[in-house]
């Protein structure tokens, strides 16, 4: 739990400067503990992702949709994403494999290309660079580190998918920045994941590199869907079912609001186990070009 609040007093530091004073530039994965309330209490019993209480869908999501009308900008079909990945270690843990991340790298692929059923976001990635630093307090808190760690390590501009792998550890699988964060903390930019969620990691039940998925998803501009449960504007995309609360395992009809379909508990962008994961929506790539055209398409000068 310590960890969590850790975390959160790191976002805070971060939202401070990029979103004065409310909603969160930076989300993570943590299993059906979804909000600060949960995260200081005693709840936290697996790993995943954590968000502060709730990012302001509201607000981003108007902001999006004016800087898409005021610039006339081009919404891509497709997206390639250059990815610089940096592995931290102690020694020998955490000192992962190129060919394990070139997996990740596949896997990543894979998910948004629908290659599990779910729909084609147009996003795809390219591994440009892998760097090693070893490390031991970085490796071993890096959310407590993160400006130190992506000071010295980030690189590239907006468009860059940096890629960090490190022991995120206690009940927290990895976290993320969100796009608008960019703009006024470009260096802060990226995204964390607990090296053992990569492909044939140790994680039970959160192995399979999905965390990556999910991350990144938050990079690239869309939310939980279960965010603001079963009121909207939820997640801000239309075709994912609202939801209450975040999925634990992989429930087979679990619906937690009225009338609005079954629970998305096979969504990247849910709780569930990795294995239960498998799809993103139409309306989730449509958001993520939209926000990719807004926020991170390389400018044209
Ligand atoms: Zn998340």
């Amino acid at each position: 739990m310590r960890r969590s609040v850790a975390v959160m007093l790191t976002f805070s530091a971060a939202a401070a400067l990029a979103y004065p004073p409310a909603a969160a530039p930076a989300t993570a994965r943590r299993v059906t503990t979804a909000g600060c309330v949960e995260s200081e209490t005693a709840r936290l019993t697996r790993p995943r992702d954590t968000h502060r209480p709730g990012p302001d869908v509201v607000r981003m999501d108007r902001e999006l949709n004016q800087r898409l009308a005021r610039l006339r900008i081009a919404i891509p079909a497709q997206i390639e994403v250059p990815v610089r990945f940096h592995v931290l270690s102690s020694g020998k843990r955490g000192r992962v494999s190129r060919a394990q991340v070139d997996r990740q790298i596949s896997t990543l692929n894979a998910a948004y290309g629908g290659s599990g059923g779910g729909a084609d976001t147009g996003v795809r990635f390219v591994l440009v660079s892998t760097d090693y630093s070893d490390n031991d307090r970085w490796f071993n808190a890096p959310a407590d580190n993160e400006i130190a760690i992506k000071s010295h390590l980030h690189q590239g501009g907006r468009e860059v998918l940096n890629l960090y792998s490190a022991a995120v550890g206690g009940d927290v699988l990895g976290f993320s920045t969100f796009p608008e964060l960019q703009r006024d903390e470009p260096d802060l930019d990226g995204v964390v994941i607990d090296y053992r969620t990569m492909p044939g990691g140790t994680y039970p039940h959160y192995n399979l590199g999905y965390t990556a998925v999910h991350e990144i998803g938050h990079w690239l501009g869309v939310f939980h869907t279960f965010e603001n449960g079963c009121r909207s504007p939820g997640d801000a995309v239309a075709d994912t079912p609202p939801e209450e609360e975040a999925t634990d395992g992989c429930p087979s009809g679990k619906d937690t609001c009225p009338g609005a379909g079954t629970d998305p508990v096979h969504n990247f962008m849910d709780y569930s186990f990795d294995a239960c994961m498998r799809e993103f929506t139409p309306g989730q790539g449509a958001r993520i070009r939209k926000v990719w055209a807004v926020y991170r398409a390389p400018s044209e000068t």
